[in-house]
């Protein structure tokens, strides 16, 4: 008798699974966690990544999911239903305001969105129908921080539950469950896979019938995560910690270059003692923000353009969080449907790049970012 037993998780990559007889089938349906049926239902690789973003997070549960927009759906849709209300504040990610705008009002589910100055004075905006707000840790592209505990305690003081997009900060960072939040979601594409290399979600609950409720939602829309994304994604999770103390370390490096260079108007980085929510960042982030940061040039394409070409460590690819430094033009990209007036709101402005900052040697970095600015 051979014993296999490998010391990293296979591929189970099998639609379905066996069953020797009815009595096993009958164990799988008594206890639908002691053996495995279909993969969209549940799969060894999709329940080890769901389990460990809920370990890291300490929540009841969690789903894993195709993508970050299915997690935001699934997200939504275990706490509303036709004739609901959602808040969301208003520089939140494109695709989940694209998703509210244009596909949940068809199912009767209305928005609200809260300019971030309002974020705490919620009370106004309520409608007997609204259930929770939408909001993120740290924004995009401004790197605004939300004070999640006081969200939460707000949200909670008028009967909303808190929904909290958590992709730019990671559990390392910051854990929205324990600050009060009653549902903390990821874009895994993003830092907890971190290596540009696979599409997935994972939504996290504090409540195990939410937890239940989000993996029923998963199952019968089949927002569920393929075997071998699922596997790319935990080899990612198991050096998060890693990266993201390297992510912190260079983006402050860079940020704090850049402040002081002639050719930048204005840095956002929460590491930066002038940005606005620095001490909360500072406190809700355990001293760590990220790798995410923009930075305004002249309001002219051409300089933009310029900088573009010749930065050889940033790439302009419109996504984040990989190992290798990128960057993104949100004037283009993320934020290109909003009206002229949102984009003035939001401060999307001709000048304003965004910079995902990897985890090369920081030296490297901060001599290319130099030698395209120097042009
Ligand atoms: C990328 C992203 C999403 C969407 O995730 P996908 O994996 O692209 O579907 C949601 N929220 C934030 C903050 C993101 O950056």
């Amino acid at each position: 008798m051979t014993f296999i037993n490998p010391k990293v998780t296979p591929i189970y990559q099998s639609s379905v699974f066996k069953f020797q007889d009815l009595d096993e089938l009958d164990e799988y349906f008594a206890d639908t966690s002691s053996r495995y049926l279909y993969s969209r239902n549940g799969n060894p690789n999709s329940d080890e990544l769901a389990d460990a973003v809920n370990a890291l997070e300490g929540g009841a549960g969690a789903v894993a999911t195709s993508s970050g927009m299915a997690t935001i759906f699934a997200a939504i849709l275990a706490y509303c239903q036709a004739g609901d209300h959602v808040l969301c504040a208003v520089d939140i990610y494109g695709g989940s305001a694209a998703l509210l705008n244009t596909e949940l009002s068809r199912m009767g589910i209305t928005v609200t969105y809260v300019p971030f100055e309002q974020l705490y004075d919620l009370g106004p905006l309520c409608q007997p129908s609204t259930r929770l707000l939408l909001a993120e840790t740290m924004s995009n592209p401004l790197l605004r921080v939300a004070d999640l505990g006081r969200l939460a305690a707000h949200c909670h003081a008028l009967g909303l539950k808190l929904v909290v997009d958590n992709t730019f900060a990671s559990p390392v960072l910051t854990r929205p469950l324990q600050l009060g939040a009653d549902i903390s979601l990821h874009s895994v594409t993003k830092y907890i896979a971190g290596h540009s290399d696979v599409t997935a979600g994972v939504t996290v609950a504090a409540d195990p019938e939410v937890a239940a409720r989000l993996k029923q939602i998963g199952v019968l829309y089949g927002l569920t995560l393929s075997p071998m994304e699922s596997w790319l994604a935990v080899r990612g999770l198991k050096t998060l910690h890693l990266r993201m103390r390297e992510h912190s370390h260079n983006a402050l490096a860079v940020a704090t270059m850049l402040a002081a260079h002639p050719a930048v108007r204005a840095v956002y980085y929460p590491g930066l003692p002038t940005h606005a929510q620095h001490a909360l960042a500072a406190e809700q982030g355990g001293g760590l923000f990220g790798g995410m940061l923009s930075f305004k040039l002249a309001d002219d394409r051409e300089v933009v353009s310029n900088f573009m070409r010749r930065t050889e460590r940033f790439p302009f690819a419109p996504s984040l969080a990989g190992v290798d430094s990128s960057l993104s033009y949100p004037l283009g990209t993320s934020h290109r449907a909003l009206t002229a007036e949102q984009q003035q709101e939001l401060g999307i402005t001709t000048g304003l790049v965004r910079l995902s900052v990897g985890i090369e040697p920081v030296e490297e970095l901060l001599a290319d970012l130099r030698q395209a600015l120097n042009a």
